[in-house]
């Protein structure tokens, strides 16, 4: 219901239940506040936003009264700006002059200070001598300039559920400090920087902002690091990033970002950026000119290709470039080299999400809007860490448990969310088909599934049953080791909820039946009626890099042209083909594992490699150097000297996301912009300008000039991004595709009429458990399974070259202790750890968190080539390897 109260004159329209502040500020009045935010519960404790109300003595506090109909607010009334004025000075009088050092743009405080002309000489200093806190190379804490609004220990509690912070001491002496008692570098603090963000005295600071000198420009981009795709505001001055700031009034992360997108920004300016084009000669990489470096590669590609043909040429685009730049090389391949051998990362991760939710639903992308977790009252995460590798949809998942939503976690790897859930379920690693089959089960026999839906919405339901007669709890418990009874009741806790949701990471996807896994957890969503309904429900892959749906959606793909439309499809490839002006090719190309096995077996002699380290990243790094090395042309595209790069002839200096103009699309199908907040250092270019630069050198005009360009012919070729354009995205805002027309708003949540398969229905998949490529046995007896660590980013390019390297300096491997014990090792020592393929040392961390037989570990550091060890694998359906089953043996060293 809509009410009219007055503020300062102006009738105002707001919806019922709205604050005195949120009606003045929808009208642009504004009210200063000192303990309010708007990510936080208002609680009314400063006294600063105090008002009048016509017929009301005294005043109240406009954060926490709601408007009533025909209410007169007077937000300068006197009484009320005298009250909050004698408030602010006694705060003011507690506090040391440095507090005026800081500038007004950084401090609320001073700002408030100024709007009730407060006169700056009443200061007293008397509040000197609590002391720093510099402990932490992010978070500074100036316990004098502390104000005691409780802002930061409410956003650690209500935003990033982390609850490292708390008041201490008494009266005028209460200040912020860690919950441990420990230092802030001690802490449980995961440095996500909301507490210094929401400060509003600069109390809480950081190093850039500790440096008073003025920002001179902001721009708002979308973070370059993982797939949740949170909007940033990168605050730079002298062209250096000062800071960079969850934008506050971004849809996706709405304020919030995580210490990789906050803070992990200094590799921008490390000494060790690639900043000039490098070329191979007498086997030492030196630097040449960018006219040399892109005409030998481009005589290079016309020579191999007139001797062994097209197809001895390859290149793998990038899921950390932008939808521009995937688009283009894609399309560089397909029209200047004349082949489909392009693939990108998501090979390597969500593969089989693409495949197991398009045979099942019919579309390749998660089902549901990230705002829907608001919505759900059930989670079922399965193989995913959130709160490490996604953090802020981790902490949103949390708020809402915490709130009172069900959880269910399936993982082998007793994840921080399993502190938070209903019920844990620790499998073996490679059994989730098995425990989605038995949860399955379970949904049957306890009359748990949605009958209409299941009736009306899908196919293969008979199937489905008669094969899920072997998937009784007890079974199921053999395979997998899940007790029985743990399986029904997370069964029964995800089948009683209204709005179920499915979250899903690697832990389902990098396995031998990886799209199996993504099936029989889709089975699930079907069985439930919890997809393709109301809001709140449906199943989500959480993308690992930023750009790794888009990479994919624009057709860095060797078997789909852009927007999933296939190769083999006559009608859509004579699209492309009228489009372009060349014939396409009707066989798909190579995948990623098949590029390496057909450079060892000497018919790849080329490979184009942007923005992947495939030589840390890749399974099996024997094999994959061996494919370098036995290919005629390697080029890398690179921001820093990586281990590929190392090995190439040729290394391109690219620009970081930081430098570029473009789009990604997150985990949740936005297209959301990219812009330039520096110029790339020295000759580095954006990829998109070396793309077009190698194209034009081989005779070929790609037709985009620009990246704007680029997604006006993406937007003409497919009609699912008709309505994408760069102007729109800059007017509007994200934009979810598919998105038909330019008055689209675009689908947030699919297949609410019907699914996208030929019948519309949804597709339920009988498909039995298998087990893993590669199992322990007596020689190899432990599981290995690798994953993220909060503070790195996949090969650790970029986070190892900033601070972040000082939360998280190495690697190490987690066993579980009753492990260490026997094999006579423990924390910080070094263990010897091998599999059929190869060995690696690593130091030890003994933790309850993996199971006993099993070790995780990442592979952030090349110092810790983990991917030495893991195997050749891969999903049967579409080659992603199978990361998370390593046989191994371990040996105290
Ligand atoms: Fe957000 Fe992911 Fe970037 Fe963190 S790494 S700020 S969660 S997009």
């Amino acid at each position: 219901m809509t009410i009219s109260p007055r503020i300062d004159g102006r009738d105002v329209e707001v919806a019922e239940g709205t604050t005195i502040l949120e009606a003045a500020r929808s009208v642009g009045i504004e009210i200063p506040t000192l303990c309010w935010d708007e990510r936080l519960t208002p609680q009314g404790s400063c006294r600063i936003c105090m008002v009048g109300i016509e017929g009301l003595e005294g005043c109240v506090p406009a954060c926490t009264t709601p408007v009533a109909d025909g209410m007169v607010v007077y937000s300068d009334d006197p009484h009320a700006m005298e009250t909050a004025r004698s408030v602010l000075e006694l705060t003011l009088s507690n506090l040391p002059e440095r507090a005026l050092d800081i500038p007004a743009e950084s401090s609320q405080l001073i700002r408030t200070l100024h709007h009730f002309k407060i006169d700056e000489s009443r200061f007293s200093g008397s509040r000197l001598g609590l002391g720093k806190d510099h402990s932490h190379p992010y978070v500074k804490l100036d316990r004098d300039l502390c104000i005691a609004c409780t802002r930061c220990v409410r956003i650690c509690d209500e935003v990033q559920g982390t609850f490292a912070l708390t008041m201490v001491e008494r009266g005028s002496d209460t200040v912020v400090d860690l919950g441990t008692g420990s230092s802030w570098a001690e802490s449980e603090c995961v440095s996500c920087g909301a507490c210094v963000d929401s400060c509003p005295s600069g109390a809480l600071s950081e190093p850039g902002l500790l440096d008073t000198r003025p920002i001179e420009r902001t721009t708002t981009t979308t973070c370059g690091y993982c797939g949740v795709g949170c909007t940033l505001d990168v605050h730079t001055r002298d062209s250096e990033i000062a800071t960079v700031t969850p934008n506050r009034t971004a849809p996706v992360n709405r304020g919030h970002a995580c210490v990789k997108g906050r803070f992990a920004h200094g590799f921008v300016r490390s000494a060790d950026r690639l900043d000039r084009p490098l070329i191979r000669r007498q086997g030492e990489l030196v630097e040449t000119s960018w006219d040399e470096a892109i005409g030998f590669i481009a005589q290079k590609l016309k020579s191999i290709k007139e001797t062994y043909g097209a197809e001895a040429i390859a290149a793998i685009s990038s899921a950390r470039c932008t939808n521009e730049e995937n688009y283009l090389m894609q399309k560089l391949m397909r029209v200047a080299i004349g082949n489909n051998n392009i693939d990108n990362c998501s090979r390597i991760c969500h593969a089989p999400s693409a495949a197991g939710l398009t045979a099942s639903l019919g579309f390749a992308g998660g089902t549901n809007a990230f705002d829907d977790i608001d919505s759900a009252d059930c989670f079922l995460l399965a193989g995913s860490n959130p709160t490490e590798a996604h953090p802020v949809v981790g902490a949103r998942i949390k708020q809402q448990v915490i709130k009172g939503a069900g959880l269910v976690v399936v993982d082998p790897r007793q994840i921080e969310m399993a502190d938070y859930a209903d019920i844990y379920l620790r499998c073996r690693p490679g059994t989730n088909v098995a425990v989605f089959n038995g949860m399955a089960q379970s949904l049957i026999d306890n009359d748990l599934i949605d009958e209409k839906f299941v009736r009306n919405r899908s196919d293969g339901y008979e199937e489905l049953r008669e094969l899920l007669r072997e998937y009784t709890p007890e079974r199921v418990e053999e395979i997998s080791g899940v007790a029985a009874s743990d399986l029904r009741r997370a069964a029964q806790i995800y089948g009683e909820a209204e709005h179920a949701s499915i979250v899903y990471g690697l832990g389902v996807t990098e396995h031998a039946h990886g799209t199996d896994g993504v099936r029989t957890l889709t089975n699930l969503a079907i069985l439930t009626g919890n997809v393709g309904t109301s809001s709140g429900g449906g199943i989500n892959p959480l993308r690992g890099q930023s750009n790794v749906q888009g990479a994919s959606d624009v057709g860095a793909l060797p078997d789909l042209l852009p927007a999933y439309q296939r190769v083999t499809d006559d009608g859509a490839a004579e699209r492309f083909e009228q489009a372009w002006g060349v014939e396409i090719l009707r066989a798909p190309g190579l995948r990623i594992p098949e590029m390496f096995n057909a450079a060892v077996e000497g018919k790849l002699k080329a490979l184009y490699v942007i923005g992947e380290d495939i030589a840390q990243t890749d399974p099996d790094t024997d094999h994959v150097r061996a494919a370098i090395e036995a290919c005629d042309l390697v080029v890398v595209q690179e921001i820093f000297p990586s281990r590929t790069a190392e090995m190439a002839d040729v290394v391109l200096p690219a620009a970081s996301f930081f430098e570029k103009d473009g789009t990604f699309v997150n985990f949740d199908r936005r297209f959301q912009r990219v812009r330039p907040a520096l110029a790339p250092p020295g000759e580095a270019k954006t990829d998109f300008e070396i793309i077009a630069l190698l194209a034009d050198a081989l005779g070929h005009d790609l037709g985009c000039p620009t990246p704007k360009d680029a997604i006006d012919e993406l937007a003409t070729l497919c009609p699912d991004f008709a309505g994408i354009s760069h102007d729109r995205l800059d007017r509007e805002g994200p934009l979810h595709w598919p998105c038909a027309s330019v008055d689209d708003p675009g689908e947030a949540t699919l297949h609410l009429d019907r699914f996208r398969t030929a019948n519309g229905k949804a597709k339920l998949f009988a498909k039995p458990y298998l087990p893993p490529g590669e199992e322990p046995d007596s020689e190899y007896p432990f599981v290995l399974v690798t994953g993220r660590r909060l503070e790195h980013y996949n090969a650790g390019t970029m986070t190892r070259r900033t601070d972040n390297l000082e939360l998280m300096p190495a690697e190490l491997v987690e066993i579980n202790p009753r492990d260490a014990q026997s094999l006579g090792t423990g924390d910080g020592d070094s263990v010897e750890i091998s599999s059929r393929r190869g060995s690696v040392t690593l130091r030890v961390r003994t933790t309850e968190r993996v199971a006993p037989g099993e070790l995780f570990a990442s592979f952030h550091f090349p110092e810790a080539p983990i991917n030495v060890l893991t195997s050749d694998s891969v999903d049967e359906v579409t080659g992603c390897p199978e990361y998370k089953v390593t046989a191994v043996q371990v040996r105290a060293s």
